[in-house]
């Protein structure tokens, strides 16, 4: 589904991610993990490709994404993206929210919209919401549908990049529960979250990422009970 080689990225003389090889296959939960600064958010980025590598390549769905513009749009679409901060537009409903990239991007008459925007709020949990504004909800609930207007878009892949980290804990757990009834749906994720309970019970894989490498990859019984390296038993040792 998607596959990613010998990526390199720097940001001037920094070298962020040091040639990442990485694979997620249809379906299948990957979770990222690693210290503050270790380029889990950059790994993600070049993904969706709102940071340019300097060197690799990115298949999805076995295609090698070229960088012409075109071709970018189209592949973007295939990715949803949620962030830590949900970035939700201010002056538009709930529901408008989830709409607007049907109608813009998918060019969806409105009415077919609503529907689908309709049936994907009730999906996370939010029917009842649909026509106030961002303002008016709880930090959770605004990640709730951040998540279905990423999903408004049908994609084929769904990134998340610490999408609980700007929440009080007592609202992680709704987001983490909208999470994984869609890795239960079948839907193919790469996670980076500080979350171990969503990695443990979730994941089909986790990776740790340390300095721009992937240092260490497994599934989630072995990382937690016996991580090969040290720097990973270390990292695990802090948040666990
Ligand atoms: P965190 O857990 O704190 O979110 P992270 O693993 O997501 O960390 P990144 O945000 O990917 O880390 O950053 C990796 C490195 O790249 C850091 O040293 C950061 O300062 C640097 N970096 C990230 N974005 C830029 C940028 N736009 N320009 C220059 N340096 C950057
Ligand atoms: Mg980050």
């Amino acid at each position: 589904m998607l596959r990613i080689e010998h990526l390199v990225k720097r940001f001037g003389e920094l070298e962020v991610l040091k040639d990442i090889n990485l694979e997620v296959k249809r379906g299948e939960v990957v979770v990222i993990i690693g210290a503050s600064g270790s380029g889990k958010s950059t790994l993600l980025r070049c993904v969706n490709f709102l940071e340019k590598a300097q060197k690799g390549k990115i298949f999805i769905n076995g295609k090698l994404v070229k960088q012409s513009e075109k071709q970018l749009n189209k592949v973007r679409q295939e990715l949803g993206m949620v962030f830590q901060h949900f970035n939700l537009f201010p002056h538009m409903t709930v529901i408008q929210n989830v709409m607007e990239g049907m109608v813009q991007v998918k060019k969806f008459p409105r009415e077919k919209a609503r529907k689908a925007a309709s049936d994907l709020l009730d999906q996370v949990g939010l029917a009842e919401k649909a026509d106030v504004y961002p303002a008016m909800l709880s930090g959770g609930q605004k990640q709730r549908v951040a998540i279905a207007r990423a999903l408004a878009m049908n994609p084929k892949i769904m990134l998340f990049d610490e999408p609980t980290s700007a929440l009080d804990p007592e609202l992680v757990g709704e987001v983490l529960s909208v999470m994984t009834d869609l890795a239960k749906k079948g839907m193919t994720m790469l996670v980076v979250t500080h979350e171990m309970w969503f990695a443990k019970e979730v994941a089909d894989r986790v990776i740790f990422m340390d300095e721009g490498f992937i240092l260490e990859e497994a599934n989630p019984q072995d990382m937690f009970t016996s991580p090969k390296e040290e720097r990973t038993l270390a990292f695990l040792k802090q948040v666990l």
